[in-house]
């Protein structure tokens, strides 16, 4: 009998991993936008997701940013960190677009004159509302520490991602990072968690401007996964499924034991936290 997963985000789905304290991260073909207005299913976009998130949280472990990824499981899951989601949609942009542009009527592509970091609550039923640092304080979702590591991550995350997709010919517009929490056996450590993939970012073509992202979705632009496979090819990322059929074994070690969270110490309220919900 399929196992039932612990959590069904609109994007993706987790697991208990094989180990106390891991998951499996899976990636469905279903997308949504517009908090959920709008809805579809597109055949391979977990699989491609799965495979470019992979591809860059290695490079960004390589680079000493921490991460929740473990390793590749199959073409859609993979094994991570269980971790303690910050419940913070953290946005960084580059130029303007999106809710950016129509919040501050500017033109879409403007470049901007340093990369932005923007913070939004992450809680579906309200919208993701757009917040300042003083709330996420005042709402105790995280301490001033964890906040100057999600910047300082954040900034280092951007540098390189706008580096590596540079030199695939595509311009990364804005995109939008979780982070977590692990107890390391000391203390917590602030993780990047959730994704990275053209659901997640905005990627245009340096030569064209085409869109190569979610955007093709929300603005019914067409051919969504042909895009989002380019963005892969052009990293060099194989999206085959013969690639992965050594590791696909995995799947069937997956053991049901308990789930060991991280928690924060006692003194911290914990109402505001909630469990890690998909994307738009
Ligand atoms: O819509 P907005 O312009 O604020 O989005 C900024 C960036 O964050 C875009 O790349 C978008 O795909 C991403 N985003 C996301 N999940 C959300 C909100 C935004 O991945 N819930």
């Amino acid at each position: 009998m399929a196992k039932e997963p612990i959590y069904e985000g609109k994007a993706k789905k987790l697991f208990e991993g094989p180990e106390p304290g891991t998951l499996i991260q899976h990636f469905k073909d279903d997308a949504t936008a517009f908090n959920n207005k709008k809805k579809a299913s597109i055949s391979g976009k977990g699989v491609i997701n799965n495979r470019i998130t992979e591809y860059i949280y290695s490079r960004l472990s390589e680079i000493g940013v921490p991460n929740h990824f473990i390793r590749g499981v199959n073409m859609r899951e993979q094994l991570v960190h269980a971790v303690e989601i910050i419940p913070l949609e953290i946005i960084v942009r580059n130029y303007a677009a999106g809710s950016f542009a129509e919040r501050f009527g500017a033109i879409e592509g403007e470049p901007l004159g340093m990369p932005l970091i923007e913070f939004c609550l992450k809680q579906d039923e309200l919208g993701d509302p757009f917040i300042a640092e003083d709330h996420i304080y005042a709402f105790d979702l995280a301490d001033p520490i964890e906040v100057e590591e999600i910047r300082h991550y954040a900034v280092r995350i951007n540098d390189f991602l706008s580096g590596m997709f540079l030199g695939a010919g595509i311009k990364l517009v804005d995109m939008k990072l979780e982070f977590g929490r692990v107890f390391d056996g000391e203390t917590f450590q602030v993780v990047l968690a959730d994704e990275i993939s053209p659901d997640t970012c905005r990627l245009w073509d340096i030569e064209t401007g085409e869109k190569m992202d979610k955007d093709r979705f929300r603005r019914d632009l067409g051919d969504v996964a042909e895009y989002y496979r380019e963005v892969a090819k052009r990293l060099g990322i194989n999206t085959e499924a013969a690639v992965l059929k050594v590791v696909d074994s995995d799947k069937n070690k997956r053991s049901t034991s308990k789930k060991t969270p991280a928690k924060k110490p006692a003194a911290k309220k914990t109402t505001a936290k909630k469990k890690p919900t998909g994307r738009k």
